[in-house]
C-alpha cells in the first residue's frame, strides 16, 4: 500500500524510465520501421537523455509542476517535432495539476495522467482510434481515474493503468493508421503495433512497476 508518492520518488521513477527507454530503442524503430520512417527509437532516445541531464541537474526542493516543466523543456528543445511537443505538453498539463506540492496521493497522481492525456489529444489533434500513441494514454488514464475512486493505493491504481495500457497497445495493431507518414499505407498500416503506442505503454508500465519497487531502488 503506497498512499504517497513524493517529489524525491518521482525523480527516481524518471530516471528508471529514461534507462528504460534506452534499453528499448531499437525495439520502437523496428516497429516504425514497419509503417513510418524509423525513427521512434532515435527519438525518444534523444528525448529521454536530455531528460535525463537535465534531472541530473535539479535541485532537491523543487515541486511536481516545477519538475514537470524542466524536464518538458528539455525533452522540447531535444526534440522538436513530432513526439516533443506531445511529451513537453504531456508532462506541463500533468504537472499542473501538481502545483506547488511535494507529495502527492491516489486521486493527485490519477489527475496528473488524465490531464496528461488531454493534453496530447489536444496538442496532436488526434482522435481515438487514429492508431497513435493517444490510444494508450486516454484509456490508461480514465482506468487510472476510474480505480482512483475509492483508492487509496498508488500502486494499485498504476497497476491497472499499466494492464489497460498494453492491452490498448496490442488493439493499435488492428488499428488503420489516420494520422502521420503511416497514413499514406492505408490498410497496409493494419497489423503492426503503432510504435507511439508502444513507447507510451512502456512508459506507464515502467511507472508502475517503478513505484511498486520503490523501497529497493
Ligand atoms: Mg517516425
Amino acid at each position: 500500500m503506497k498512499k504517497n508518492l513524493t517529489t524525491e520518488e518521482f525523480i527516481k521513477i524518471l530516471y528508471i524510465i529514461c534507462d528504460d527507454i534506452e534499453k528499448n530503442k531499437d525495439y520502437f524503430s523496428e516497429l516504425d520501421r514497419a509503417t513510418g520512417d524509423g525513427d521512434h527509437g532515435v527519438t525518444m532516445s534523444i528525448g529521454w537523455t536530455a531528460v535525463k541531464e537535465k534531472l541530473d541537474t535539479l535541485s532537491s526542493d523543487l515541486t511536481f509542476d516545477k519538475i514537470c516543466m524542466q524536464v518538458a523543456s528539455s525533452f522540447l528543445s531535444a526534440v522538436g517535432a513530432s513526439a516533443g511537443p506531445l511529451y513537453a505538453t504531456a508532462l506541463m498539463r500533468g504537472g499542473a495539476k501538481l502545483k506547488d506540492l511535494k507529495s502527492s496521493n491516489a486521486l493527485q497522481i490519477a489527475d496528473f495522467f488524465e490531464a496528461a492525456a488531454n493534453g496530447i489529444k489536444e496538442r496532436g489533434k488526434a482522435e481515438l482510434g487514429d492508431k497513435t500513441m493517444l490510444d494508450v494514454w486516454i484509456p490508461a488514464a480514465e482506468t487510472i481515474k476510474k480505480t482512483s475512486i475509492g483508492q487509496e493505493d498508488i500502486i494499485e491504481i498504476l497497476k491497472q493503468g499499466a494492464l489497460k495500457a498494453k492491452q490498448a497497445m496490442e488493439s493499435t495493431k488492428d488499428m488503420l493508421s489516420k494520422k502521420g507518414r503511416s497514413s499514406k499505407l492505408g490498410e497496409r498500416s493494419r497489423g503492426h503495433i503503432d510504435p507511439g503506442a508502444a513507447s507510451s505503454a512502456m512508459i506507464i508500465n515502467t511507472f508502475f512497476e517503478a513505484i511498486e519497487n520503490l523501497d529497493n531502488i
